[in-house]
């Protein structure tokens, strides 16, 4: 056979020849070197035979990058091997250890094992050392195609491998890649040799993993690592992972005690105690005021209605797995709400619209129920009882444009405000192939998704399209925010609906006394109070900026004597409805301090002789240092400022 190289030379080899054969026959330096092939442009192992007559090219350890599941898989087997030499080392034979499946994932790989003895988590870093052993040796690896009864009696003493191989179709190549020591049931692709692996990696974790994922099966040890081509990417992934705990809204939910959740009570209904209520109360008169400031009308409504309300609406056909089932009581079903839209557009029927009233913007924070899959609840992330800072806005066809602009100006200033600055709008459209999740109407689809395109353009906003992220009912622009943690998360949405005002027969008075069809505009600005505290937790890591502070400031006396004054600044503070106590216990002034620190608590102010007498603070605030002599009027009149204006910090 032959193949052709990069610069178009012809190189002649034998049959079946692989990879390393092709590098060998170019030169020993770059049989050395060589990571993996390229042929006819799909990657390969160097171990698999090439097809005759291809295009190659070889890669080299400076290509790391580019295979990076060559590599990680095989740290799967050196783990495995290094597992076995740890149980050896315990006088447990080879034997003893049976190995599920070892893959190479995003970041890393892993390998599933039935042990003669559990692994504790203190036993990694050995196993850790054996790996790094094994990839000094600088062990060959070479593939080798068995036939099935071979495979079998290879794996006789391994119920798990014994099971792939009984279940292979038939016809299909098997192969085992082996290395000095360790060989296992594989169809690649590796590196040629242990010692090409980059030492950037490290063993996370051991859990149980179910054979095959399902518990009718035993359980097996998974231990799990991350590896990476360089020291930085490594350095940079546990960073980001000790970044996410830290920022956890879990943990700091817990350690400022802003919410919790109740065996009691149930999974994915939180219960907010009062810091976290504070958060969730400003964030609520934050949002309230802007809309009622924009013409926005709020109403209360309850959070269940008759199933029939859901079938006019049409979630009961497409949202239904969505919703907590249906409760019957006196011959009628009632279920609770996933979504508002339909009790607002009873708000809008309530009266005769003209055309002169719209656009008419109903709005509600609104309470509804989603029966949201246990394994995916996650603190206030993502809940099953939440709270949606919600409106719908009905608008005249030839008002669509302008109120869909200012929603996303509403958008804009709402994110000044609280400081997010990274954020992406997406324009989330239909499938057109999903027949079963859109509802269908293709006029009306293009119309809207024109709609809200021409909109886009016009305010010279960049977006990107993402189509099959629609609603059912129409196309949505949902603004994505970066996080701290450099995820996007959809925090805003606007949505254009001409579908719910059709099955509710919405109508207003026209000019000519005739009737017309609203449009409905649905929008959530910052999202449920759940979701967007949560946000705000992990972006600030608990250092909320000063008018969400569940406690903003703390006044601390030097000694007993300086108990009336500080008393006395509490209550001028409280007075401008600032969230300030003194604290008055017995600790020294520098516990205190620590104590406030450690709460999050952004303004301290302490107290001693000269303050008292003058009439002043000494303060400090986090990241800024210490401010002696302020006068209290002065400091008061700065606070109530930056509280009124929502300061950042
Ligand atoms: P997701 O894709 O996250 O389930 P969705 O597309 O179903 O959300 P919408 O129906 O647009 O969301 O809901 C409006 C808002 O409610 C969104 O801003 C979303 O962030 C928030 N939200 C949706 N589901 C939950 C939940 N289970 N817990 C907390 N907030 C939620
Ligand atoms: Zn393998
Ligand atoms: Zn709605």
């Amino acid at each position: 056979m032959h193949v052709a190289l990069p610069d178009g030379k012809q190189l002649d080899l034998p049959e079946h020849a692989t990879g390393l054969d092709a590098a060998a026959a170019i030169g020993p330096r770059l049989a050395q070197d060589a990571l993996a092939i390229r042929a006819n442009g799909e990657l390969f192992d160097l171990l698999t035979p090439l097809p005759d007559g291809a295009q190659i090219s070889i890669l080299t350890k400076k290509n790391l990058e580019e295979v990076p599941q060559f590599w990680r898989h095989t740290l799967a087997h050196v783990l495995a091997q290094a597992v076995r030499e740890f149980y050896a080392a315990r006088g447990f034979g080879p034997e003893t250890v049976k190995m599920g499946v070892g893959p190479a994932i995003e970041n890393g790989f892993y390998y599933d094992f039935d042990l003669p003895e559990p692994l504790r988590a203190e036993d990694l870093p050995e196993i850790e050392r054996v790996m790094n052993d094994i990839v000094s040796r600088d062990l060959k690896l070479a593939r080798r195609e068995v036939s099935r009864e071979e495979a079998l009696e290879a794996f006789a003493f391994d119920p798990y491998k014994a099971e792939l191989i009984r279940e292979l179709p038939e016809g299909e190549t098997i192969t085992f890649y082996a290395q000095e020591g360790f060989t296992d049931l594989c169809r690649g692709p590796h590196v040629p040799r242990t010692g090409l692996i980059p030492r950037h990696f490290k063993l996370m974790s051991t859990s149980g993993a179910y054979w095959r994922g399902s518990e009718k099966n035993p359980m097996l040890q998974r231990i799990y690592g991350v590896a990476f081509a360089s020291k930085a990417e490594l350095d940079a992934y546990l960073h980001q992972l000790e970044e996410a705990k830290r920022r956890d809204h879990r943990k700091i939910g817990k350690d400022l005690n802003l919410f919790f959740t109740s065996e009691v009570v149930g999974p994915g209904l939180p219960l907010w105690l009062p810091n976290g209520a504070t958060i969730r109360r400003e964030l609520e008169r934050f949002i309230v005021d802007l809309e009622l400031a924009q013409g926005y009308q709020h109403v209360y409504t309850p959070a269940m209605a008759k199933v029939d309300l859901y079938k006019i609406s049409g979630h009961w056909d497409h949202y239904q797995e969505d919703m907590f089932p249906t409760m019957r009581i006196d011959q009628e079903e009632l279920v609770l709400r996933p979504m508002n839209c339909p009790h607002h557009i009873q708000v809008y029927k309530h009266e005769q619209r003209s055309y002169r009233d719209l656009p008419i913007k109903i709005a509600e924070l609104g309470t509804m129920y989603r029966f949201e899959q246990s394994g995916e609840l996650t603190g206030l992330a993502r809940v099953r009882s939440m709270t949606l800072n919600d409106a719908h806005i009905f608008v005249r066809p030839d008002q669509i444009q302008d109120e869909f602009k200012k929603v996303v100006r509403l958008v804009q200033d709402v994110y000044a405000i609280l400081g997010f600055t990274d954020y992406k709008w997406r324009l989330s459209l239909r499938d057109p192939n999903d027949t079963e999740k859109y509802f269908q109407d293709d006029q009306m689809w293009q119309s809207a998704e024109a709609q809200l395109r021409q909109a886009l353009d016009d305010l010279g906003l960049e977006y990107y399209e993402s189509p099959g992220d629609a609603a059912f009912y129409g196309p949505k622009l949902d603004v994505q925010v970066k996080s701290a943690l450099g995820k996007d998360e959809t925090i805003s949405t606007v949505q254009l609906d001409f579908l719910l005002p059709q099955r509710f027969d919405l109508e207003y008075v026209n000019e000519e006394s005739g009737r017309s069809r609203p449009i409905m505009i649905h929008r959530g600005i910052i999202s449920t109070m759940e979701r967007m505290t949560a946000f705000l937790i992990e972006n600030t890591a608990g250092d909320f900026p000063f008018w969400l502070a569940p406690q903003q400031a703390v006044v601390v006396p030097i000694a007993d004597r300086h108990l009336e004054y500080a008393r006395e600044v509490e209550e001028r503070l409280r007075a401008r409805g600032l969230r300030a106590h003194v604290d008055a216990g017995g600790e020294r002034m520098n516990a205190k301090i620590r104590n406030a620190e450690l709460h999050k608590i952004p303004v301290i102010l302490i107290v001693g002789d000269q303050e008292a007498e003058q009439r002043q603070l000494s303060v400090r605030e986090r990241g800024k240092g210490e401010r002696k002599a302020v006068p209290l009027e002065d400091l008061v009149q700065e606070l109530d400022v930056r509280y009124r204006t929502r300061a950042l910090n």
